[in-house]
């Protein structure tokens, strides 16, 4: 069977499930995409899409490779001391490219309009449930708390890893398409400022440390006033951004190991089904739109497709291991209590370079190159 006679089933019009059903369909399958919100979500915030997840990008023919006006253009990410908002280091671009600050909703619209001009199908509120469908390949995109995943490789469930991110949107008075990204490192919290959509909204993340939250979702409604208090300890530009807060939304960080098994008989797992991650290095959407080009080229390859699966699993799994075992690490990383922060902050001030040529292999991936 050739991937042209498959009849699939994507499960999740997340910016995974889309991707996948783009790369399947450019492939020649017929797809089908079932999704249980009554739209396709335009929630969340901004994503910073790295050289690695632009290169799936053009692979899957949503851009072209050039400037794009859903798109600020990085030009590197400044490390900042929280409390007074003091210059520590600057990381360059990557070698691999430059990274986009994109919204969310930006880029699903995107990866949407694409898969709608090569015929995917779109079904809203269907809640698709392991058994509940027929196709010849079923791609579990259900992110991750996955009902597929649950059914394959039941060894693990998300547990809350005492962060929490507090994520908001506010107006801005920036210029021109291109920006840095600022990292301001405080006590047991950082956040995370980079502005969207031509400078017009600067998106903040701000992670804390604590247990007493473990609600999880794009769209849970936080306090302005808590999120001010908790975060009173920066100050500097990030310390005023904090204060014009208006709005925030709040999200309590799961994690759950990379799953061990992603495929079984005709279901495959892909996105943060298969590797949910915590945000620390912006990548749970680049990880998800490189395993939609790496398994469109191995069901390209193999008229077998349960011999295509395995391989996509073999390709991917360790990738997805390392890239979130470094997100993992970050965490802690960030949030050093003095004196240990400066310690920390001196190993960047000095390492920046050497940091920026340790994670090439991260950014420098190319998702079309995979499948030999
Ligand atoms: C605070 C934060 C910041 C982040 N920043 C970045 C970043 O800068 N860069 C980056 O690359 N990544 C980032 N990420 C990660 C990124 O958002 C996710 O990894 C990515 O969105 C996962 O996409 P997905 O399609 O796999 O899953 P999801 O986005 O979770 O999509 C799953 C979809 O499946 C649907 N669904 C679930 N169950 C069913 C069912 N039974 N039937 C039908 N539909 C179902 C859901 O409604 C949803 O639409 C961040 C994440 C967080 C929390």
């Amino acid at each position: 069977m050739t991937v042209s006679d498959l009849n699939v089933v994507v499960v999740g019009a997340g910016i995974g499930g889309v991707a996948a059903a783009i790369a399947l369909a450019q492939a020649g399958a017929t797809v089908r995409v079932l999704e249980r919100a009554a739209k396709f979500e335009d929630v969340g915030a901004g994503l910073q899409i790295s050289a690695n997840g632009r290169k799936a990008l053009v692979a899957l023919g949503v851009v072209d490779g050039g400037a794009h006006p859903a798109a600020t253009l990085s030009t590197g990410t400044v490390f900042r001391d929280g409390a007074k908002g003091r210059h520590v280091t600057q990381i360059p671009p990557p070698a691999a490219g430059p990274t986009w600050y994109m919204h969310r909703a930006d880029l699903l619209g995107l990866l949407v309009k694409r898969a709608q001009a090569l015929s995917v199908a779109f079904e809203f509120e269907v809640i698709a449930a392991p058994g509940s469908i027929q196709a010849d390949l079923i791609v579990a995109a259900d992110g991750a708390r996955s009902h597929w995943r649950a059914d394959m490789d039941c060894e693990s469930t998300p547990y809350f890893t005492g962060h929490v991110a507090w994520r908001a949107l506010i107006p801005w008075n920036g210029q021109g398409g291109t920006a840095s990204a600022v990292v301001s490192m405080g006590r047991a919290a950082h956040v995370v400022s980079y502005p969207l959509r031509g400078g017009s909204v600067m998106n903040v993340v701000a992670i804390e440390e604590r247990t007493d939250w473990t609600q999880e979702g794009w769209r849970v409604a936080g306090d302005p006033t808590e999120f001010q208090d908790r975060f009173s300890q920066f100050g500097g530009v990030v310390g005023n951004m904090i204060a014009e807060t208006h709005e925030v939304n709040i999200w309590a960080l799961h994690a759950r190991p990379v799953a061990q098994r992603w495929s079984r008989d005709r279901s495959v797992l892909l996105g943060d089904a298969a590797h949910p991650t915590l945000p620390f290095m912006a990548q749970g959407a680049c990880l998800a739109l490189e395993d939609a080009v790496v398994l469109g080229a191995t069901l390209s390859a193999s008229r077998d497709v349960e011999a295509a699966l395995a391989q996509y699993q073999a390709l991917r799994q360790d990738r997805a291991r390392q890239v979130v075992g470094l997100a993992d690490g970050n965490a802690w990383r960030f949030h050093l209590a003095k004196p240990l922060a400066w310690g920390a902050q001196a190993v960047l001030t000095l390492g920046a370079g050497a940091l920026a040529r340790r994670l090439e292999w991260v950014y420098g991936y190319d998702a079309t190159l995979a499948v030999p």
